[in-house]
């Protein structure tokens, strides 16, 4: 997808605002890419819709350039439809999201005895009795030790902790359900140790539904709060496997019952949940096998075909290689440009939509005055020092001078200085410092109160007026007043 991406960015030219036509050539390439990584068709349709609706016509945020603005739409869409929402996204606040975080908090959670149920489900090989063990060992660590945690900076991990210990740090039980193949028990017992989590078994010539019972009551007698039970698979979805889980689900009455589905298979593992979904009622899916080359049509279509949540995705073999899933980070991945993404959302941010256009008209009119300048570095600085954007846009890392973008950024700081110094009025009337009788002693007034030199202040100025005016050729170039005229 990241391919079409590039080839979408040639169709915008520079252009300030997404049009019917200059989208179009995009959409195509974009539609191609998802059926390609086999994205469920229904799916793919309703995405470059959704894409369509949220870029028609806008302007371009200032900052980013309209092919950076696209892949932002695609990506909120490729979010939505993954499930994505505040509460999900893994760069705001990773405690909030864990899958199980509705898990640790629930209410009930700790003042009765009822152990949290998992019931994992899924056809033969899918990878039921490997994500048990990760998920006995991922219950089982503390938040502090996991990935997520370990990403963070101190400040983000102070405030987190701080809010939200204890964190999962659970007492695990696996249930051995599967009983068709003998070497299913032995398999999730050599887990269970690898982890240091226990194993309850009946063995083979139990009923699964009689050894999860068991498994759920041995967990109130010593004091496990959560049991995960591993049952059996087919090679296919049959009347007889679907018959013995919801018998399961019935005697033990799991919180959550997962769907492990192949992410190699496609938007056949879409069809898998929806199918299980009608015939048991699932909570939602793992997907595992993701670190294979699967191309993300799988990730892209579950939810929006079954209309259920992918929970965690598996990607290695190993029992560390489980991770919650945060729609967010999928998106990015799914599009190769995440880091794209980050910058227009921060530019975003800073500058609403009203605010770019009262900017933009004043540019056009020359009104640009000493407080939009202000508006305008403060959004930079807000953005972060600039050497970091620059940093974010794909291929430039390298390319900047970071003693060259000191001296701009130190430059900033000293324009600002003086305009804290100014008043009201001739904040927003430049020409009081330019042109004005009064400008020479306003000036010393001014480069005086902000610790600066006479010499300095007409540096400033100087720099200014020629911003203001090199600001309005370009926003009456780029077109963005309309109406005006454009015979430049
Ligand atoms: P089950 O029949 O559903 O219980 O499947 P298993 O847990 O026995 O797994 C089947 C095979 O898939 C094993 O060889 C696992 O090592 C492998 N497997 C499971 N999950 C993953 C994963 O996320 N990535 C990779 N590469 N292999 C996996
Ligand atoms: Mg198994």
């Amino acid at each position: 997808l990241s391919a079409a991406l590039t080839e979408v960015a040639k169709n915008f030219g520079g252009k300030q605002r997404m049009t019917e036509n200059s989208i179009q050539p995009a959409l195509k390439s974009v539609r191609r890419a998802l059926l390609d990584a086999d994205v469920n068709l229904d799916v793919a349709t309703a995405l470059i819709d959704g894409v369509k609706r949220r870029s028609l016509g806008k302007e371009v945020t200032q900052g980013v350039t309209a092919e950076q603005q696209f892949i932002k739409a695609m990506y909120d869409e490729l979010l939505d439809m993954m499930g994505g929402d505040a509460s999900q996204q893994s760069n705001r606040n990773p405690s909030l999201q864990s899958p199980v975080a509705s898990l640790a908090h629930s209410p009930d959670f700790a003042t009765t005895n009822k152990p949290t149920v998992i019931l994992l489900a899924g056809l033969q090989g899918a990878g039921k009795t490997t994500a048990a063990g990760k998920l006995a060992l991922y219950l089982k660590e503390r938040e502090v030790d996991s990935d997520a945690v370990k990403q963070m900076s101190e400040e983000e991990r102070a405030s987190t902790l701080a809010s939200r210990l204890p964190k999962r740090n659970r007492r695990v039980l696996l249930a051995a359900a599967d009983v068709y193949r003998p070497a299913a028990i032995e398999q999730l017992q050599i887990l269970g140790e690898q982890v240091g989590v226990e194993v309850f078994s009946l063995g083979a010539d139990a009923d699964p539904a009689e050894i999860a019972k068991e498994a759920v009551e041995k967990a109130k007698r010593e004091g496990f709060d959560t049991v995960i039970v591993d049952t059996a698979g087919r090679q296919v979805v049959d009347e007889e496997l679907m018959e013995e889980l919801r018998r399961v689900k019935k005697t033990v009455e799991p919180d959550e019952t997962l769907l492990v589905v192949d992410a190699m298979t496609g938007q056949a593992a879409a069809f898998l949940t929806a199918s299980f979904d009608s015939a048991v009622g699932i909570s939602g899916a793992i997907l595992t096998k993701l670190d294979g080359d699967s191309r993300g049509g799988a990730a892209v279509s579950i939810r929006g075909v079954s209309g259920k949540p992918i929970k965690f995705v598996g990607v290695g073999e190993k029992t560390q290689d489980l991770e919650p899933f945060y729609p967010d980070r999928m998106a990015s991945r799914i599009l190769g440009m995440g880091d794209v993404i980050s910058l227009v959302e921060k530019a975003s941010m800073e500058v609403s939509d009203a605010e770019a256009a009262r900017i933009q008209e004043k540019m056009v009119k020359a009104e640009f005055d000493f407080d939009d300048f202000m508006t305008q570095s403060r959004m930079v600085s807000k953005m972060g020092s600039m050497a970091g954007v620059a940093r974010m846009l794909p291929g430039m890392g390298n390319m900047i001078d970071s003693a060259q973008l000191k001296q701009v950024e130190q430059r900033i700081k000293r324009s600002e200085a003086m305009i804290y110094s100014m008043n009201k009025k001739e904040r927003a009337n430049p020409d009081l410092l330019l042109t004005d009788r009064s400008a020479r002693s306003r000036l010393m007034r001014i480069t005086e109160g902000s610790g600066l030199s006479f010499d300095d202040g007409l540096a400033f100025m100087s720099e200014f007026q020629k911003m203001r005016t090199m600001i309005s050729r370009m926003a009456k170039q780029a077109g963005m007043g309309q109406g005006q005229d454009d015979s430049e």
